[in-house]
Protein backbone atom coordinates (compact mmCIF):
# COMPACT_ATOMS: atom_id res chain seq x y z
CA UNK A 1 0.00 0.00 0.00
CA UNK A 2 1.66 3.14 -1.39
CA UNK A 3 0.22 5.06 1.95
CA UNK A 4 2.53 3.29 4.17
CA UNK A 5 5.67 3.35 2.36
CA UNK A 6 7.00 6.11 4.93
CA UNK A 7 6.11 4.06 7.86
CA UNK A 8 9.38 2.75 9.83
CA UNK A 9 8.49 0.22 12.22
CA UNK A 10 10.60 -1.62 14.49
CA UNK A 11 10.39 -5.32 16.11
CA UNK A 12 12.13 -6.36 19.34
CA UNK A 13 10.55 -10.25 19.34
CA UNK A 14 11.26 -12.03 22.92
CA UNK A 15 13.72 -15.00 22.00
CA UNK A 16 11.14 -17.77 22.24
CA UNK A 17 9.63 -19.24 19.44
CA UNK A 18 5.91 -19.08 20.66
CA UNK A 19 6.76 -14.69 20.97
CA UNK A 20 9.32 -14.85 17.91
CA UNK A 21 7.44 -16.75 15.27
CA UNK A 22 4.03 -14.85 15.34
CA UNK A 23 6.32 -11.68 15.52
CA UNK A 24 7.75 -12.68 12.73
CA UNK A 25 4.76 -13.43 10.71
CA UNK A 26 3.47 -9.63 11.66
CA UNK A 27 6.68 -7.99 10.34
CA UNK A 28 6.31 -10.02 6.87
CA UNK A 29 2.48 -8.90 6.68
CA UNK A 30 3.96 -5.24 7.55
CA UNK A 31 6.41 -4.88 4.73
CA UNK A 32 4.24 -6.87 2.47
CA UNK A 33 1.24 -3.59 2.92
CA UNK A 34 4.61 -1.33 2.04
CA UNK A 35 5.93 -0.48 5.53
CA UNK A 36 9.36 -0.81 6.53
CA UNK A 37 10.15 -2.94 9.15
CA UNK A 38 13.35 -3.72 10.75
CA UNK A 39 13.74 -6.40 13.55
CA UNK A 40 15.90 -6.44 16.69
CA UNK A 41 17.59 -9.72 17.57
CA UNK A 42 20.72 -11.29 18.49
CA UNK A 43 23.65 -13.13 16.85
CA UNK A 44 22.14 -16.51 17.76
CA UNK A 45 18.86 -16.07 16.73
CA UNK A 46 19.59 -14.01 13.68
CA UNK A 47 20.30 -16.91 11.31
CA UNK A 48 17.00 -18.42 12.31
CA UNK A 49 15.19 -15.57 11.41
CA UNK A 50 16.76 -14.72 8.40
CA UNK A 51 15.42 -18.59 7.16
CA UNK A 52 12.06 -17.32 8.14
CA UNK A 53 11.88 -13.82 6.49
CA UNK A 54 13.59 -15.35 3.52
CA UNK A 55 13.41 -12.06 1.77
CA UNK A 56 13.24 -13.11 -1.98
CA UNK A 57 9.59 -15.19 -1.43
CA UNK A 58 7.32 -12.77 -0.11
CA UNK A 59 6.14 -9.47 -1.99
CA UNK A 60 6.69 -6.08 -0.63
CA UNK A 61 9.75 -5.01 1.34
CA UNK A 62 13.10 -6.44 2.49
CA UNK A 63 13.22 -6.83 5.93
CA UNK A 64 16.36 -5.63 8.07
CA UNK A 65 17.64 -7.59 10.88
CA UNK A 66 19.39 -5.15 13.49
CA UNK A 67 21.40 -7.64 15.72
CA UNK A 68 22.40 -6.69 19.52
CA UNK A 69 24.58 -8.53 21.53
CA UNK A 70 22.81 -11.12 24.21
CA UNK A 71 25.02 -10.81 28.30
CA UNK A 72 24.67 -14.77 28.30
CA UNK A 73 28.17 -14.51 30.13
CA UNK A 74 27.11 -12.21 32.88
CA UNK A 75 24.38 -13.68 34.05
CA UNK A 76 26.31 -17.49 34.11
CA UNK A 77 24.11 -18.83 30.94
CA UNK A 78 26.51 -21.10 28.65
CA UNK A 79 27.38 -19.19 25.43
CA UNK A 80 25.13 -18.99 22.65
CA UNK A 81 22.48 -19.69 25.35
CA UNK A 82 20.16 -16.86 23.10
CA UNK A 83 16.64 -18.42 22.94
CA UNK A 84 14.52 -19.40 26.50
CA UNK A 85 13.84 -23.64 24.75
CA UNK A 86 17.93 -23.75 25.60
CA UNK A 87 17.50 -22.26 29.39
CA UNK A 88 16.72 -26.41 30.61
CA UNK A 89 17.01 -25.95 34.07
CA UNK A 90 14.77 -23.59 36.61
CA UNK A 91 18.42 -21.67 37.41
CA UNK A 92 18.85 -20.78 33.35
CA UNK A 93 14.96 -19.87 33.00
CA UNK A 94 15.65 -17.02 35.82
CA UNK A 95 18.90 -16.14 34.39
CA UNK A 96 17.56 -16.04 30.78
CA UNK A 97 15.02 -13.26 32.17
CA UNK A 98 17.41 -11.57 33.71
CA UNK A 99 19.76 -11.05 31.21
CA UNK A 100 17.23 -10.11 28.52
CA UNK A 101 16.53 -6.75 31.11
CA UNK A 102 20.35 -6.01 30.58
CA UNK A 103 19.36 -5.13 26.71
CA UNK A 104 18.22 -1.64 27.43
CA UNK A 105 21.41 0.26 26.32
CA UNK A 106 21.48 -1.44 23.04
CA UNK A 107 17.68 -0.52 22.26
CA UNK A 108 19.17 2.95 23.47
CA UNK A 109 21.87 3.13 21.50
CA UNK A 110 19.74 1.59 18.12
CA UNK A 111 16.49 3.87 19.19
CA UNK A 112 18.13 6.95 19.18
CA UNK A 113 20.09 6.15 15.90
CA UNK A 114 17.11 4.92 13.92
CA UNK A 115 13.66 7.18 15.54
CA UNK A 116 11.66 4.52 14.10
CA UNK A 117 7.84 5.44 14.13
CA UNK A 118 6.98 2.72 16.31
CA UNK A 119 8.25 0.20 18.29
CA UNK A 120 6.63 -3.00 18.59
CA UNK A 121 8.57 -4.66 21.58
CA UNK A 122 7.68 -8.32 23.42
CA UNK A 123 5.41 -7.74 26.73
CA UNK A 124 8.34 -9.45 28.14
CA UNK A 125 10.58 -6.00 27.51
CA UNK A 126 8.75 -3.55 29.56
CA UNK A 127 11.64 -1.29 30.08
CA UNK A 128 11.16 -0.22 26.48
CA UNK A 129 8.56 2.02 27.11
CA UNK A 130 10.57 4.12 28.42
CA UNK A 131 13.16 4.22 26.26
CA UNK A 132 11.40 4.56 23.48
CA UNK A 133 9.95 7.42 25.12
CA UNK A 134 12.81 9.06 25.75
CA UNK A 135 12.66 9.50 21.68
CA UNK A 136 8.90 10.32 21.03
CA UNK A 137 8.44 7.00 19.92
CA UNK A 138 5.57 4.73 20.91
CA UNK A 139 6.14 1.63 22.05
CA UNK A 140 3.05 -0.80 21.20
CA UNK A 141 3.25 -3.98 23.36
CA UNK A 142 3.07 -8.05 21.59
CA UNK A 143 1.78 -10.08 23.89
CA UNK A 144 1.12 -13.45 22.10
CA UNK A 145 -1.97 -14.29 23.50
CA UNK A 146 -5.64 -13.68 23.45
CA UNK A 147 -7.86 -11.28 24.79
CA UNK A 148 -9.59 -14.24 26.74
CA UNK A 149 -5.85 -15.03 28.68
CA UNK A 150 -5.15 -11.12 29.57
CA UNK A 151 -9.19 -10.27 30.71
CA UNK A 152 -9.21 -13.53 32.61
CA UNK A 153 -5.17 -13.08 34.05
CA UNK A 154 -6.29 -9.64 34.85
CA UNK A 155 -9.42 -10.52 36.94
CA UNK A 156 -6.91 -13.08 38.58
CA UNK A 157 -4.33 -10.61 39.39
CA UNK A 158 -6.63 -7.94 40.79
CA UNK A 159 -9.11 -10.04 42.83
CA UNK A 160 -6.93 -13.32 43.68
CA UNK A 161 -10.02 -15.52 43.49
CA UNK A 162 -7.37 -18.24 44.81
CA UNK A 163 -6.22 -16.79 48.21
CA UNK A 164 -10.53 -17.02 48.75
CA UNK A 165 -11.03 -21.12 48.36
CA UNK A 166 -9.89 -23.59 51.22
CA UNK A 167 -8.22 -26.78 48.60
CA UNK A 168 -5.96 -26.35 45.74
CA UNK A 169 -8.51 -28.12 44.00
CA UNK A 170 -11.67 -26.46 44.61
CA UNK A 171 -12.70 -24.39 41.74
CA UNK A 172 -13.13 -21.04 41.54
CA UNK A 173 -15.21 -18.49 39.84
CA UNK A 174 -12.98 -16.20 37.75
CA UNK A 175 -14.69 -12.80 38.86
CA UNK A 176 -16.40 -10.15 36.50
CA UNK A 177 -16.32 -12.38 33.21
CA UNK A 178 -18.89 -12.27 30.60
CA UNK A 179 -18.82 -15.91 31.52
CA UNK A 180 -18.94 -17.93 34.34
CA UNK A 181 -15.47 -19.49 34.12
CA UNK A 182 -13.78 -21.82 36.88
CA UNK A 183 -10.59 -22.21 37.76
CA UNK A 184 -8.32 -24.06 40.35
CA UNK A 185 -5.94 -22.84 42.61
CA UNK A 186 -3.31 -25.49 41.44
CA UNK A 187 -4.20 -24.17 37.67
CA UNK A 188 -3.12 -20.72 38.40
CA UNK A 189 0.20 -19.75 37.55
CA UNK A 190 2.93 -20.26 39.95
CA UNK A 191 4.30 -16.67 39.54
CA UNK A 192 1.38 -15.44 40.62
CA UNK A 193 1.15 -17.04 43.59
CA UNK A 194 4.47 -17.43 44.93
CA UNK A 195 5.77 -15.30 47.46
CA UNK A 196 9.73 -15.32 46.79
CA UNK A 197 10.80 -12.67 44.32
CA UNK A 198 11.86 -13.87 41.32
CA UNK A 199 13.32 -12.76 38.31
CA UNK A 200 10.86 -13.87 36.27
CA UNK A 201 8.46 -12.90 39.01
CA UNK A 202 9.69 -9.12 38.98
CA UNK A 203 10.08 -9.21 35.27
CA UNK A 204 5.67 -10.02 34.92
CA UNK A 205 4.47 -7.72 37.81
CA UNK A 206 6.61 -4.80 35.97
CA UNK A 207 5.17 -5.62 32.38
CA UNK A 208 1.73 -5.53 33.68
CA UNK A 209 2.54 -2.64 35.62
CA UNK A 210 4.01 -0.53 32.93
CA UNK A 211 0.65 -1.21 30.31
CA UNK A 212 -1.36 1.50 31.15
CA UNK A 213 1.65 4.20 29.89
CA UNK A 214 1.94 1.75 26.44
CA UNK A 215 0.64 3.18 23.68
CA UNK A 216 -1.40 0.03 22.79
CA UNK A 217 -1.54 -3.50 22.03
CA UNK A 218 -1.33 -5.38 18.69
CA UNK A 219 -2.87 -8.64 19.56
CA UNK A 220 -3.39 -11.92 17.66
CA UNK A 221 -6.88 -13.30 17.52
CA UNK A 222 -9.61 -11.95 15.09
CA UNK A 223 -13.07 -10.17 16.59
CA UNK A 224 -15.11 -12.75 16.05
CA UNK A 225 -13.75 -15.19 17.69
CA UNK A 226 -13.92 -13.91 21.06
CA UNK A 227 -16.27 -10.86 20.59
CA UNK A 228 -17.06 -10.44 24.34
CA UNK A 229 -13.51 -9.81 25.46
CA UNK A 230 -11.94 -8.73 23.10
CA UNK A 231 -14.36 -6.04 24.40
CA UNK A 232 -13.65 -6.64 27.59
CA UNK A 233 -10.43 -5.69 27.11
CA UNK A 234 -11.03 -2.27 25.38
CA UNK A 235 -13.82 -1.16 27.36
CA UNK A 236 -13.87 -2.48 31.20
CA UNK A 237 -9.60 -3.06 30.96
CA UNK A 238 -9.44 0.30 29.10
CA UNK A 239 -6.80 -0.74 26.44
CA UNK A 240 -6.29 0.67 23.47
CA UNK A 241 -5.86 -2.86 20.92
CA UNK A 242 -6.02 -3.99 17.27
CA UNK A 243 -6.38 -7.64 16.44
CA UNK A 244 -4.74 -8.77 13.60
CA UNK A 245 -4.86 -12.07 13.48
CA UNK A 246 -4.81 -15.02 13.16
CA UNK A 247 -1.00 -14.25 12.15
CA UNK A 248 -0.55 -17.65 10.61
CA UNK A 249 -2.26 -17.16 7.69
CA UNK A 250 0.32 -14.98 7.02
CA UNK A 251 3.57 -16.90 6.98
CA UNK A 252 2.94 -18.16 3.34
CA UNK A 253 5.29 -21.13 4.10
CA UNK A 254 4.28 -23.42 1.57
CA UNK A 255 4.30 -20.68 -1.16
CA UNK A 256 7.74 -18.52 -0.46
CA UNK A 257 9.42 -21.98 0.76
CA UNK A 258 10.36 -20.20 4.44
CA UNK A 259 10.81 -22.03 7.33
CA UNK A 260 8.47 -21.24 10.62
CA UNK A 261 10.35 -21.39 13.13
CA UNK A 262 12.89 -24.08 13.26
CA UNK A 263 14.36 -26.46 10.04
CA UNK A 264 11.58 -29.19 10.31
CA UNK A 265 13.01 -32.47 11.17
CA UNK A 266 11.01 -34.38 8.52
CA UNK A 267 10.84 -34.25 4.88
CA UNK A 268 7.83 -31.95 4.28
CA UNK A 269 6.79 -34.00 1.13
CA UNK A 270 6.65 -37.25 2.28
CA UNK A 271 4.95 -36.27 5.49
CA UNK A 272 2.22 -34.33 3.16
CA UNK A 273 1.81 -37.52 1.01
CA UNK A 274 1.16 -39.68 3.73
CA UNK A 275 -1.32 -37.53 4.84
CA UNK A 276 -2.69 -37.57 1.32
CA UNK A 277 -3.30 -41.69 1.53
CA UNK A 278 -5.07 -41.03 4.63
CA UNK A 279 -8.87 -40.26 5.26
CA UNK A 280 -10.37 -36.55 5.83
CA UNK A 281 -10.81 -35.55 9.31
CA UNK A 282 -9.46 -39.26 10.43
CA UNK A 283 -5.61 -38.14 11.86
CA UNK A 284 -5.06 -36.77 15.18
CA UNK A 285 -1.66 -34.21 15.80
CA UNK A 286 -0.43 -34.09 19.07
CA UNK A 287 2.10 -31.63 20.07
CA UNK A 288 2.80 -29.57 22.91
CA UNK A 289 4.72 -26.72 21.66
CA UNK A 290 8.44 -25.76 21.63
CA UNK A 291 9.24 -25.62 25.25
CA UNK A 292 7.20 -28.42 27.57
CA UNK A 293 9.24 -30.77 29.11
CA UNK A 294 7.43 -34.30 29.07
CA UNK A 295 8.92 -37.16 31.65
CA UNK A 296 9.52 -40.70 30.20
CA UNK A 297 6.58 -41.98 31.85
CA UNK A 298 4.29 -39.20 30.69
CA UNK A 299 5.53 -39.98 27.64
CA UNK A 300 4.85 -43.65 27.41
CA UNK A 301 1.18 -43.07 28.67
CA UNK A 302 0.77 -41.31 25.36
CA UNK A 303 2.25 -43.94 23.09
CA UNK A 304 -0.45 -46.35 24.70
CA UNK A 305 -3.67 -44.14 24.84
CA UNK A 306 -2.74 -43.20 20.84
CA UNK A 307 -2.37 -46.80 20.26
CA UNK A 308 -5.62 -47.87 22.36
CA UNK A 309 -7.53 -45.26 20.27
CA UNK A 310 -6.83 -47.14 16.94
CA UNK A 311 -6.66 -43.73 15.25
CA UNK A 312 -3.72 -42.59 13.10
CA UNK A 313 -1.90 -40.08 14.30
CA UNK A 314 1.51 -37.29 13.84
CA UNK A 315 3.29 -37.02 17.39
CA UNK A 316 5.77 -34.62 17.37
CA UNK A 317 8.44 -35.25 20.61
CA UNK A 318 11.50 -33.17 21.66
CA UNK A 319 14.45 -34.40 19.72
CA UNK A 320 16.83 -32.52 22.38
CA UNK A 321 15.23 -33.89 25.57
CA UNK A 322 14.07 -37.26 24.40
CA UNK A 323 16.54 -38.47 22.06
CA UNK A 324 16.47 -41.83 23.66
CA UNK A 325 14.05 -44.52 23.09
CA UNK A 326 12.94 -46.22 26.46
CA UNK A 327 9.77 -43.94 26.29
CA UNK A 328 8.29 -46.45 23.74
CA UNK A 329 6.79 -49.05 24.63
CA UNK A 330 8.24 -52.68 23.82
CA UNK A 331 7.41 -52.93 19.57
CA UNK A 332 5.40 -49.76 19.62
CA UNK A 333 7.24 -48.32 16.20
CA UNK A 334 6.50 -51.58 14.46
CA UNK A 335 3.02 -51.90 15.47
CA UNK A 336 2.11 -48.45 14.76
CA UNK A 337 4.03 -48.99 11.16
CA UNK A 338 1.67 -47.03 8.58
CA UNK A 339 -0.82 -45.82 11.21
CA UNK A 340 1.70 -43.66 13.44
CA UNK A 341 4.32 -40.91 12.60
CA UNK A 342 6.24 -39.76 15.52
CA UNK A 343 8.26 -36.59 14.69
CA UNK A 344 11.50 -36.18 16.66
CA UNK A 345 12.19 -32.24 16.45
CA UNK A 346 10.61 -29.66 14.83
CA UNK A 347 7.04 -30.01 12.95
CA UNK A 348 6.24 -28.42 9.74
CA UNK A 349 2.81 -27.52 12.78
CA UNK A 350 0.86 -25.45 10.31
CA UNK A 351 1.20 -27.31 7.44
CA UNK A 352 0.15 -30.43 8.98
CA UNK A 353 -2.87 -28.62 10.54
CA UNK A 354 -4.33 -27.24 7.34
CA UNK A 355 -4.28 -31.02 6.10
CA UNK A 356 -7.98 -32.44 5.17
CA UNK A 357 -7.02 -35.29 7.20
CA UNK A 358 -6.03 -34.18 10.26
CA UNK A 359 -9.18 -34.06 12.16
CA UNK A 360 -8.45 -33.59 15.60
CA UNK A 361 -5.37 -31.92 17.48
CA UNK A 362 -3.76 -32.62 21.30
CA UNK A 363 -2.62 -28.87 22.10
CA UNK A 364 -0.87 -27.95 25.39
CA UNK A 365 -2.56 -24.99 24.57
CA UNK A 366 -0.16 -22.10 23.68
CA UNK A 367 -1.63 -19.39 22.30
CA UNK A 368 0.06 -20.46 18.79
CA UNK A 369 -1.05 -23.78 18.50
CA UNK A 370 -4.41 -23.21 19.57
CA UNK A 371 -5.50 -20.51 17.37
CA UNK A 372 -3.69 -22.26 14.72
CA UNK A 373 -5.93 -26.01 15.89
CA UNK A 374 -8.63 -23.30 15.55
CA UNK A 375 -8.06 -21.28 12.12
CA UNK A 376 -7.61 -25.20 10.50
CA UNK A 377 -11.24 -26.23 12.07
CA UNK A 378 -9.95 -28.70 14.28
CA UNK A 379 -11.73 -30.21 17.64
CA UNK A 380 -9.27 -30.31 20.18
CA UNK A 381 -8.14 -32.23 23.40
CA UNK A 382 -6.89 -29.92 25.30
CA UNK A 383 -3.88 -30.40 28.02
CA UNK A 384 -2.33 -27.11 29.27
CA UNK A 385 0.72 -26.97 31.03
CA UNK A 386 2.14 -23.73 32.06
CA UNK A 387 2.31 -19.84 31.06
CA UNK A 388 -1.56 -18.83 30.49
CA UNK A 389 -1.88 -21.97 28.79
CA UNK A 390 -4.80 -22.63 31.58
CA UNK A 391 -6.67 -19.87 30.41
CA UNK A 392 -6.48 -21.01 26.88
CA UNK A 393 -7.78 -24.04 27.60
CA UNK A 394 -11.34 -22.66 29.69
CA UNK A 395 -11.58 -20.39 25.92
CA UNK A 396 -11.30 -23.27 24.29
CA UNK A 397 -13.46 -26.37 25.96
CA UNK A 398 -16.05 -23.68 28.03
CA UNK A 399 -16.55 -20.47 25.70
CA UNK A 400 -15.99 -22.16 22.37
CA UNK A 401 -17.10 -25.50 22.90
CA UNK A 402 -14.52 -26.53 20.11
CA UNK A 403 -12.11 -29.17 22.74
CA UNK A 404 -12.42 -31.58 25.44
CA UNK A 405 -9.94 -31.68 28.44
CA UNK A 406 -7.58 -34.57 29.25
CA UNK A 407 -7.81 -33.56 32.72
CA UNK A 408 -4.94 -31.25 33.64
CA UNK A 409 -4.86 -30.29 37.16
CA UNK A 410 -1.40 -28.54 38.32
CA UNK A 411 -0.10 -25.74 36.60
CA UNK A 412 4.03 -26.11 35.75
CA UNK A 413 4.02 -29.77 36.58
CA UNK A 414 4.27 -31.66 33.30
CA UNK A 415 4.88 -35.70 33.67
CA UNK A 416 4.94 -35.20 37.13
CA UNK A 417 1.01 -35.09 37.28
CA UNK A 418 0.68 -37.58 35.43
CA UNK A 419 -2.32 -38.26 32.99
CA UNK A 420 -3.00 -41.91 32.35
CA UNK A 421 -3.50 -43.65 28.86
CA UNK A 422 -6.93 -44.29 29.77
CA UNK A 423 -7.65 -40.00 30.10
CA UNK A 424 -5.57 -39.55 26.86
CA UNK A 425 -7.95 -42.32 25.07
CA UNK A 426 -10.88 -41.10 26.45
CA UNK A 427 -10.18 -37.47 25.63
CA UNK A 428 -8.94 -37.94 22.13
CA UNK A 429 -11.83 -40.55 21.47
CA UNK A 430 -14.34 -37.99 22.31
CA UNK A 431 -12.60 -35.54 19.94
CA UNK A 432 -12.44 -37.93 16.81
CA UNK A 433 -15.80 -40.14 16.97
CA UNK A 434 -19.34 -39.91 17.35
CA UNK A 435 -21.98 -37.12 17.89
CA UNK A 436 -20.01 -34.63 20.28
CA UNK A 437 -16.91 -34.62 17.92
CA UNK A 438 -19.31 -33.85 14.74
CA UNK A 439 -20.78 -30.78 17.15
CA UNK A 440 -17.28 -29.47 17.91
CA UNK A 441 -15.87 -30.12 14.64
CA UNK A 442 -18.91 -28.12 12.90
CA UNK A 443 -18.68 -25.20 15.27
CA UNK A 444 -14.53 -25.27 14.83
CA UNK A 445 -14.65 -25.26 11.27
CA UNK A 446 -17.36 -22.62 11.13
CA UNK A 447 -14.80 -20.52 13.41
CA UNK A 448 -12.03 -21.51 10.44
CA UNK A 449 -14.34 -20.44 8.15
CA UNK A 450 -14.34 -16.45 10.07
CA UNK A 451 -10.79 -16.55 10.58
CA UNK A 452 -9.83 -16.30 6.74
CA UNK A 453 -12.70 -13.87 6.43
CA UNK A 454 -11.37 -11.62 9.09
CA UNK A 455 -7.67 -11.79 6.89
CA UNK A 456 -9.42 -10.70 4.21
CA UNK A 457 -10.54 -6.81 2.40
CA UNK A 458 -12.79 -6.00 5.10
CA UNK A 459 -12.42 -8.61 7.38
CA UNK A 460 -12.03 -7.32 11.21
CA UNK A 461 -8.34 -8.10 11.22
CA UNK A 462 -7.85 -6.20 7.80
CA UNK A 463 -9.75 -3.40 9.37
CA UNK A 464 -7.93 -3.25 12.71
CA UNK A 465 -4.45 -3.36 10.93
CA UNK A 466 -5.50 -0.72 8.54
CA UNK A 467 -6.43 1.44 11.88
CA UNK A 468 -2.81 0.79 13.43
CA UNK A 469 -1.15 1.64 10.48
CA UNK A 470 -3.60 4.90 9.91
CA UNK A 471 -2.72 5.87 14.05
CA UNK A 472 1.24 6.15 13.48
CA UNK A 473 0.69 7.60 10.46
CA UNK A 474 -1.35 10.23 11.72
CA UNK A 475 1.69 11.17 14.52
CA UNK A 476 4.33 11.72 12.22
N1 LIG B 1 5.82 -25.22 16.20
C1 LIG B 1 6.18 -25.79 14.99
N2 LIG B 1 6.72 -27.04 15.02
C2 LIG B 1 6.90 -27.75 16.16
C3 LIG B 1 6.49 -27.15 17.39
C4 LIG B 1 5.95 -25.89 17.37
O1 LIG B 1 6.03 -25.18 13.93
O2 LIG B 1 7.39 -28.88 16.12
C5 LIG B 1 5.27 -23.86 16.18
C6 LIG B 1 3.76 -23.84 16.34
O3 LIG B 1 3.13 -23.91 15.08
C7 LIG B 1 3.54 -22.51 17.05
C8 LIG B 1 4.81 -22.31 17.87
O4 LIG B 1 5.78 -23.16 17.30
O5 LIG B 1 3.44 -21.47 16.10
C9 LIG B 1 4.65 -22.68 19.33
O6 LIG B 1 3.98 -21.66 20.01
P1 LIG B 1 2.88 -21.95 21.10
O7 LIG B 1 2.35 -20.64 21.55
O8 LIG B 1 1.89 -22.91 20.59
O9 LIG B 1 3.63 -22.70 22.26
P2 LIG B 1 5.03 -22.49 23.06
O10 LIG B 1 6.07 -23.18 22.24
O11 LIG B 1 5.25 -21.02 23.18
O12 LIG B 1 4.76 -23.17 24.34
Amino acid sequence: DSKYTQLRIFFFPFMAQGHSIPAIDMAKLFASRGVNVSIITTPLNAPRLAKSINNSGHPGREIELLIINFPSATVGLPDGCESLDLARSPDMFQSFFRATTMLEPEIDRILEQHRPHCLVADTFFPWTTDVAAKYGIPRVVFHGTCFFSLSAAASIIANRPFDKVSSDLEPFVIPNLPHEIKLTRSQVPGFLKEEVETDFIKLYRASKEVESRCYGFLINSFYELEPAYADYYRNVMGRRAWHIGPLSLYSNVKEDKAQRGDSVSIDEHDCLKWLDSKNPNSVLYVSFGSLANLTNSQLLEIAKGLEATGQDFIWVVRKEIHDQEEWLPEGFEKRIEGKGLIIRGWAPQVLILDHRSIGGFVTHCGWNSALEGVTAGLPMVTWPNSAEQFYNEKLITDVLKIGVSVGAMHWGRAGKDLITSEAIEKAVNRVMVGEEAEGMRSRAEALGIQAREAIEDGGSSFSDLKAFFDDIRSRI
